[in-house]
């Protein structure tokens, strides 16, 4: 039996996602009694490699001609799209050679691209002349310069694309629209039997393609985001069509999350099955029933007389991560993967730039409590910490397959005690590899700890500061103070290693004064040097968190979609508090887009908002300071 696990479109281009290395790792270990022959695809970075190749763009400049031609509109083109006609030719000769240097293929074009003479400047340019962007680079750092243009000019091919072709498109996700908490399967049901887009054509095409080269009998499909969603049904409605015979099945972290109250049947026009959670047991015990043995199912939806059904037999095991195996990224082709450098922020960099090998420390989170988060899935509430030897183990093996040292530790919240026994491992074994990951913001992240940690190869970390307020942390049952925060990043950053704080605002009961001494804490941090990085989120109510199942013990009410039968997660709330957070947000966003680039501390904070909008923060001015002394 050959099985092909599939990562579909958009998804991030500078590295694979690891959903299926560690499922063709796992199973290639543990399903040899199967004869099983086991490969995997990421059917997103060939999409966009196929979308920005010179034979694409000379067709999509034929198509928006012809459009333009027939609709006689051209004065009213979007800059975007009517800079690209004019400058179609240059765009096509450029391309695939610019391609080639964002995969690290070509590194002497760096060179031409920072003349400024060799690449056409769409509207996405116009940022580049503004202070203090370029000048970022200083004067070294041409290959730096190089990909920060080249990647401006992959930007303005995907607007011309999004704009002019298919309004679905974007680099890192398509469509996603159609599946974020949807709860009817209508609008993404339409858009599948909607006349096909250039986009959905090539879709098609290297779905046939990858058909036709693995002659798979099952295909598993993997949907981590919103944005995977309509590329997998997509593609498994082409495999349907061109071989009806293919099992095809459905997981992945957006399923865990949106499809556990699952009642459209027309799902399984497109899926035989769809699994929830992790799917180590679930896609075994489904390979091993279809090669014939009588298994029970685990965790599987599947359609029976028309009805959509639920299978679990909860004496089968979850498999611990002591046994899940190596992860492997055999047959992913690690060479075309894009860096790109979409902003000058160092910590954003890591997730958009350069390729890294996915590891964890452990399974869930050893915290589990926070009140806005998954804590009743099981991604996040079972806990489960593998051997230290282990984890150096899979390490070892990864880099000798890939030829690579980096490693994004991709724990929910990495155990400090899991991290300490690593970085000595790492120190004893003299085993270089650079390496980051989200924590929280512990206080046993001593000085100590956090040296040992950058002597191992740590060069960054990332943790939730949320809502930056002693009350709402508590509130949210973060574990955490502004004070232990402050000590704690503090600490990070004299060792040498970079800290990312996730904020949030909008909260329940969060007023105006609350985000206001937000910022300003936020601002006090980064002039203190105890962060470099940042980025707001708006709160969201979810279902899954105990804010979702109590809302009442938070001083909200949900107001849920009146019928449901495909995707739930984000539910609609009324805070009574009355906050106008769309207002704040701008404000903060700008506040920190500023301070990313050391500017603006010196400001009061008010001045980041509409005049007249905020009152004045009661934060003392020397909080920070104070907490680190
Ligand atoms: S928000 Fe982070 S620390 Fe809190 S429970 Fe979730 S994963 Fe754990």
């Amino acid at each position: 039996m050959r099985c092909l696990l599939v990562t579909p479109p958009m998804i991030q281009l500078n590295t694979p996602y690891p959903a299926t290395a560690y499922l063709c790792g796992f199973l290639r270990q543990h399903a040899q009694g199967l004869r099983l022959e086991v490969t995997q695809a990421d059917a997103s970075i060939e999409l966009f490699l196929r979308l920005f190749s010179a034979p694409l763009l000379t067709r999509m400049a034929e198509q928006l001609r012809g459009r333009a031609r027939a609709a006689r509109r051209r004065p009213d083109m979007p800059p975007a799209i009517a800079h690209f006609l004019e400058h179609a030719q240059r765009y096509i000769d450029t391309v695939e050679p610019t391609v080639r240097f964002l995969q690290h293929r070509d590194p002497s074009l760096a060179l031409r691209i920072v003349g400024r003479g060799f690449l056409p400047e769409g509207p996405r340019f116009e940022q580049v002349d503004e202070e203090p962007l370029l000048n970022a680079f200083g004067t070294l750092g041409t290959t730096e310069q190089a990909r920060y243009l080249a990647s401006l000019y992959v930007d303005d091919l995907a607007d011309v694309w999004r704009i002019g072709i298919d309004p679905r498109f974007e680099l890192a996700r398509y469509a996603e629209r159609l599946a974020a908490s949807a709860p009817t399967f209508d609008p993404l049901h339409e858009a599948l039997h909607a006349p096909p887009t250039l986009v959905d054509l090539m879709l098609d095409e290297l779905t046939r393609e990858l058909l036709a080269a693995q002659r798979p009998d099952v295909v598993a499909l993997t949907a981590p985001f919103p944005g995977n969603v309509y590329g997998a049904f997509r593609m498994a409605r082409v495999i349907r069509a061109h071989a009806p015979q293919t099992t095809l099945v459905l997981g992945g972290g957006w399923v865990n999350t949106e499809l556990r109250a699952l009642r459209e049947p027309r799902v399984f026009d497109y899926f035989d099955y769809v699994t929830l959670d992790d799917g180590e047991r679930p896609l075994l015990n489904l390979l091993t029933r279809l090669a014939g043995d009588d298994v029970p199912l685990v965790r599987t939806w599947l359609r029976r007389q028309g009805q959509v059904v639920y299978e679990h037999d909860a004496t089968q095991r979850d498999f611990p991560q002591q046994d899940t195996g190596v992860p492997t990224y055999d047959g992913l082709p690690l060479e075309k993967y894009v860096s790109v450098l979409e902003m000058l922020n160092p910590m954003h960099r890591f997730w958009s730039d350069g390729r890294w090998n996915k590891i964890t420390l452990a399974h869930g989170c050893y915290w589990k409590q926070c009140t806005f988060c998954d804590v009743s899935l099981d991604y996040i509430g079972r806990y489960d910490k593998p051997a230290t030897e282990l984890v150096v183990q899979r390490i070892r093996a990864l880099v000798a397959e890939t030829g690579q040292t980096g490693f994004h530790l991709v724990d929910e919240a990495a155990p400090p005690a899991g991290m300490r026994s690593l970085a000595k491992r790492l120190v004893e074994e003299k085993l270089s590899i650079t390496w980051w990951g989200n924590i929280r913001f512990e206080k046993s992240f001593t000085p100590e700890l956090c040296a040992l940690l950058s002597q191992s190869g740590c060069v960054a970390v990332s943790g939730g500061l949320e809502v930056a307020s002693d009350r709402l942390l508590k509130l949210m049952k973060k574990g955490v103070t502004v004070e232990q925060v402050a000590r704690v990043t503090r600490a990070f950053t004299d060792a040498g290693i970079m800290v990312h704080a996730y904020l949030m605002y909008g909260f329940p009961t969060e007023t105006t004064q609350d985000t206001v001494d937000a910022l300003e804490r936020v601002r006090q941090l980064f002039a203190a040097g105890c962060i470099q990085s940042a980025y707001w989120h708006r709160f969201a109510a979810t279902a899954h968190p105990p804010i979702g199942l109590n809302p009442a013990a938070y001083g909200i009410t949900l107001r849920p979609p009146a019928q449901i039968s495909f995707a739930h997660n984000d539910v609609a709330f009324e805070d009574p508090t009355g906050t106008d957070h769309d207002l704040l947000g701008v404000g903060l966003r700008k506040a920190l887009y500023n301070y990313m680039h050391g500017i603006g501390f010196d400001m009061d904070v008010r001045q980041w908002f509409a005049p007249g909008t905020v009152p004045g923060t009661t934060v003392p001015a020397d909080l920070i300071e104070s907490c680190l002394a």
